[in-house]
């Protein structure tokens, strides 16, 4: 028999609250649908490395379940699912509520968009005999990362005639890959006293990417002319094409399961794709919703969310404006009623680095989706930071369906920061609080995440939509 608890037992457990561990609090059952969900993820992990292809991977799935172009012209019932595209980089999915959007909407918002390394406009050139890519990294990348492992390419070409050809390249078994080289140790002694912000600096970042000489003639730049060669035969470009292109190099890898046990899962672009496909598969699984519910996944997060596929410009308030429209109601009378979850990772607590944590106010692995009430530096600036009465109402809906979740800072006060879409949204007068996953290892090649957190994420944004209140 039990030993009956203390009074000081008793009372901690009514008073102290509790941060579970996911496996402390759910039976087997749950960790299997966690690990079953993220056999989905890794899917699209692997089949959509940029915005580009996350758009193209996301509108072929979300067409699947029934989900069909907006047109403004036409009206909408309760249950009726819709989504808007924008220039093939970021994509509103919608799904019809109960009630008349004139009550406000719901928004998940999270970006596909992830760090790398994009090519410069005049990007090719030969260097004693090796022919090289110019990049400029796109994002908060540590550059020291990013060197002498295996990147794949990706993106498009537009050619004055107004023809697309995308580029993707490193990917399948067999394909060539591509690689920034480093200094050997044996030579780096300089090198080495650079600060590791230093490294390797940005104009180091050039990708090597051939060297056999154009083989027929003299002259100069035969490896440039060679490689011109392949690439107009496999993509029917000249060098003029560069100018109106996209090409991205991102890490080669495949996501993998990490550890004996399998609990996380290593990939390329966790930041934000992590939190996308919870929010979409969230919106996918939730019927009727009941306020008109939104899953927003955008572009250029990484870089501030300027520019008109991201979240500080105008296109989210502009489609909000078509639903009020239709609804009869003003605008800005429908985003006075609105809630986001901006849907983002933040830092895991990573025992090899304690020092930049606060542990009191740390995300652990495997503790569930994180709720960072504000982000910023410097005392909270460029932070939203979210109202008591918001984060009251999210843990209420969170709680009612058991959702395993967590609170946390992103590391310690005067440590650094970050920010998210999270004041975008909040700027259009919406109530807005980040969740997401605890990353290890965050805009690394390589990143971290527990799987219990990503299905934990997936079931925080279902209760978010589905809650009555
Ligand atoms: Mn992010
Ligand atoms: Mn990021």
């Amino acid at each position: 028999m039990d030993k009956e608890k203390s009074k000081a037992e008793q009372l901690k457990e009514q008073l102290f609250r509790k941060n579970e561990h996911f496996t402390a609090r759910f039976d087997a059952d749950e960790t299997a649908k966690a690990d079953a969900f993220c056999e989905g993820y890794k899917a699209f992990l692997n089949g959509a490395k940029t915005e580009r292809e996350c758009f193209g991977w996301i509108v072929k799935h979300i067409e699947e379940a029934g989900f069909v172009p907006f047109d403004p012209e036409k009206t909408y019932a309760p249950g009726d699912k819709v989504y808007f595209g924008n220039r093939g980089k970021s994509v509103i999915l919608c799904v019809f509520g109960k009630e008349s959007v004139a009550n406000g909407v719901r928004i998940v918002a999270s970006h596909i968009d992830s760090p790398r390394l994009d090519l410069k406009p005049t990007p090719l050139y030969e260097s004693d005999e090796l022919g090289y890519f110019k990049t400029h990294y796109y994002g908060g990348i540590r550059k020291y990362q990013w060197v002498a492992i295996p990147l794949s390419l990706h993106g498009v070409f537009v050619k004055k005639n107004g023809e697309k050809v995308c580029v993707r390249l490193g990917e399948e078994p067999g394909e060539p890959q591509f690689v920034v080289t480093d200094l050997l140790p044996h030579l780096a002694a300089e090198q080495s006293k650079r600060t590791l912000a230093d490294g390797i600096k940005g104009e180091e970042l050039n990708i090597l990417i051939g060297s056999r000489p154009f083989k027929d003639d003299e002259g100069s730049e035969l490896v440039k002319l060679n490689l011109l060669r392949l690439l107009n035969e496999k993509y029917g470009i000249t060098e003029d094409d560069f100018i109106s292109a996209e090409l991205e190099l991102v890490p080669a890898f495949q996501a993998r399961d990490i550890g004996f046990d399998r609990s996380m899962i290593g990939a390329y672009g966790h930041d934000d794709r992590v939190c996308a496909y919870p929010a979409m598969e969230a919106l996918l699984a939730v019927d009727v919703p009941v306020k008109t519910s939104l899953t927003v996944l955008t572009d250029k997060e990484e870089i501030g969310s300027d520019g008109n596929t991201g979240l500080n410009s105008a296109y989210l308030h502009d489609f909000i404006a078509e639903l009020a429209m239709q609804a009869g109601v003003p605008v800005h009378r429908v985003l006075g009623k609105s809630s986001c979850l901006s849907a983002d990772v933040n830092a895991g607590f990573d025992p090899t680095f304690p020092q930049v944590h606060d542990k009191l106010n740390a995300a652990f692995l495997n503790h569930g989706a994180v709720i960072t009430k504000y982000t910023g530096a410097r005392g909270k600036s460029g932070s939203s930071d979210a109202h008591a009465e918001f984060l009251g109402w999210v843990r209420a809906a969170l709680d009612s369906e058991n959702v395993c979740w967590q609170i946390g800072e992103l590391g310690k006060v005067d440590e650094g920061g970050g920010g998210t879409v999270a004041m975008y949204v909040a700027n259009m007068n919406v109530d807005v609080v980040d969740l997401g996953v605890p990353v290890l290892s965050m805009h690394a090649p390589f990143e971290v995440v527990a799987k219990s957190d990503v299905y934990s994420t997936f079931r925080a944004c279902k209760a978010y939509f589905s809650y009555e209140k």
